[in-house]
């Protein structure tokens, strides 16, 4: 169940053992391209076509452009691979790529050349598609389709040179003020800000060409720059937070408030018993002794009134099996990340396979608040 298909994603194949997915806004996205070039782009540029044809090269145009940003993202990847770093997989959504490269980078060179890897294939493509365009001039068709290849990613790539994190160039320019001044979260902060700086710009365009009735171009770039905008000041977040859970394991901020209850106990015996008088959120269901599943509020409150006599715990408890852990030893920061990632607010920790105790949002602020004030 967990394992190919989740929140909206699909997850096909393996390229240099990086796990590919595939958002469904990449879909929405494919088909909108394809939509613009046979409507609109194509009978602009090349009159007189039939209409099956512009349909035709705009679904190849749409189809290869997206190839051309999965070569890109594996190209980020396999210099990622070379290093040795650990990529938990090229995601491919409605901006385009992201190879999601689960380490900071640890030196100034390797960041570079990983960086500078996606660009460097997107030129090449570049190339290689207006070197077909010209190979195949006497055919409108195939001209058509290597052409805009060619234009297109020729602007992906100066697009990507730009100096604000997270674009490419804004690795890039980290990368070598980095090896400059010798200070990652210096340079990190710098780039970052430029890129809330391009973001802004992005928007401001954005809007201008949406006053000048230029609504498709121009709500698309400020969706950009606001996109650009807030990944570049998560970052900037995500560091300070870093920077106060540093050395911190999940142990430090592991919380023991959760009950326990028997697995036969029925939902109305659980409100009465447990959720009135323990205040808890989160309940470990047992079955002799054994941990066998978990529950929360939220799972309870599904259920309707007049079932609550006759359903126990176990019947909407979810499975263990099912559920995400975190090891009682893993850094604070990577479990944070697992938090995010499946959208939940608390992750039983396990030590030697035994639940000990919760991680909850709530017990990370705490620590957090602590880490602050103490260096205040
Ligand atoms: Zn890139």
């Amino acid at each position: 169940m967990n394992s190919s298909f989740t929140k909206n994603q699909i997850r096909m194949g393996k390229v240099f053992d990086v796990p590919l997915t595939f958002d469904f806004s990449w879909f929405v996205i494919l088909f909108f391209l394809t939509w613009i070039l046979a409507g609109s782009y194509f009978p602009k540029q090349y009159k007189g076509w039939d209409a099956a044809w512009y349909w035709i090269v705009g679904g190849a145009t749409s189809l290869l452009f997206f190839f051309s940003v999965l070569l890109h993202e594996i190209g980020h990847s396999y210099v990622a691979r070379k290093y040795n770093y650990n990529v938990r997989q090229i995601k491919l959504f409605i901006f385009g790529g992201i190879s999601e490269i689960t380490q900071e980078p640890k030196k100034a060179s390797e960041e570079f050349f990983i960086a500078a890897a996606g660009p460097i294939v997107t030129f090449i493509l570049a190339g290689i598609f207006y070197g077909l365009a010209y190979l195949t001039k006497s055919n409108i068709y195939l001209f058509a389709l290597f052409h805009y290849l060619g234009v297109i990613n020729l602007i992906l790539g100066i697009f990507n040179l730009i100096p604000g994190f997270p674009l490419d160039g804004g690795r890039i320019f980290r990368a070598i003020v980095w090896g400059i001044n010798k200070d990652f979260k210096r340079a990190t902060h710098i780039a970052a800000s430029i890129g809330r700086v391009f973001g802004f710009i992005f928007v401001a365009i954005g809007v201008l060409e949406m006053m000048a009735g230029l609504w498709v171009d121009g709500l698309w770039i400020a969706f950009v720059g606001w996109f650009l905008e807030s990944a570049a000041f998560s970052q900037i977040q995500r560091q300070e937070i870093t920077k106060l859970l540093a050395g911190h394991t999940v142990e430090d901020a592991l919380s023991k408030a959760y009950g326990l209850v028997p697995d036969d106990t029925t939902i109305a015996e659980f409100i009465e018993n447990e959720l009135l008088i323990r205040h808890r959120r989160f309940f470990i269901v047992e079955h002799k002794g054994e941990n066998i599943g978990l529950l929360t509020i939220h799972d309870v409150q599904k259920v309707p009134k007049h079932l609550w006599e006759t359903t126990t715990v176990k019947e909407i408890m979810k499975p263990l099996s099912e559920v995400k852990t975190v090891d009682v030893n893993m850094p604070l920061v990577d479990a944070l990340k697992e938090m995010d990632e499946e959208g939940v607010n608390q992750l039983p920790v396990v030590e030697d396979g035994e639940i000990v105790g919760v991680l909850t949002r709530e017990s990370l602020i705490s620590l957090l608040t602590q880490q602050f004030l103490s260096k205040k």
